[in-house]
């Protein structure tokens, strides 16, 4: 929690796009969501979802404004914030049909767009060679008083004792799962963000991209 306000405010400050990858998980759990399926996506789940990519239009605007998703036509980006669309992302990008479908679009909009790309296996597996990979992470109980900000800041009442339930089952499913389990990349700067304001991350990041271009990458 806290990546994306990072990575967006990140982007504002080099004046390059933001892609948020995990929106594009959260579009295709949305799909999902609205066809019925539940998060432990039994009995066929996973070629129920590669039917539903195939009949739906799944479109990523990159935009000064960060990373929009529309499906079929209709704007879907708050929609897919809530904590149930949160859930069912985790579970369809555990998905390799699904991570088939994504990766290859968002290499093309980082090559089409560069900028600062946001998600789990940027560094790992979509742009293996980027000119900086950054792993941002903080503590379990950090993570969950982020989140409980964030999610209150869309009208939804879960408590914090939920948010931290919720996000330590999704960990366990990031980091256990087959499919590009959630790691950190070779060659990425690890920052702890645990007492850290928002600003002095960014700080941090710009530091980092200086000294990258410094070095002449
Ligand atoms: O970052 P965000 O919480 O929006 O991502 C939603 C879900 O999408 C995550 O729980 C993660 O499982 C998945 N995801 C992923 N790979 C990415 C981005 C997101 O697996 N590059």
């Amino acid at each position: 929690a806290g990546k994306s306000t990072v990575a967006a405010r990140l982007a504002a400050r080099l004046g390059v796009p933001h892609i948020d990858t995990g929106a594009m998980y959260r579009a295709v759990a949305l799909l999902a969501l609205r066809d019925g399926l539940s998060p432990s996506l039994d009995g066929g789940g996973e070629a129920r979802i590669s039917e539903l990519m195939a009949a739906h239009c799944l479109d990523v605007e990159v935009g000064p404004d960060g990373t929009r998703v529309l499906v079929d036509g209709e704007e879907v980006s708050r929609e897919i914030r809530s904590a149930e669309c949160s859930l069912m992302a985790s579970a369809v990008s555990a998905l390799p049909a699904v991570r088939r479908a994504l990766v290859p679009l968002q290499r093309r909009l980082g090559e089409l767009h560069g900028g600062v790309m946001e998600g789990r296996d940027i560094g790992t597996v979509v742009l293996p060679t980027a000119t900086l990979k950054v792993f941002l992470t903080a503590s379990p109980d950090e993570r969950a008083r982020r989140r409980h900000r964030d999610l209150s800041g869309t009208g939804t009442d879960e408590s914090l004792d939920a948010v931290r339930e919720q996000q330590r089952r999704r960990d366990l499913q990031d980091t256990m799962r087959a499919e590009s389990p959630l790691q950190v990349a070779r060659g990425s700067v690890v920052v702890d963000t645990t007492g850290l304001e928002l600003e002095e991350v960014v700080e941090r990041l710009l530091a980092e991209v200086a000294r990258v271009l410094e070095s002449g990458a």
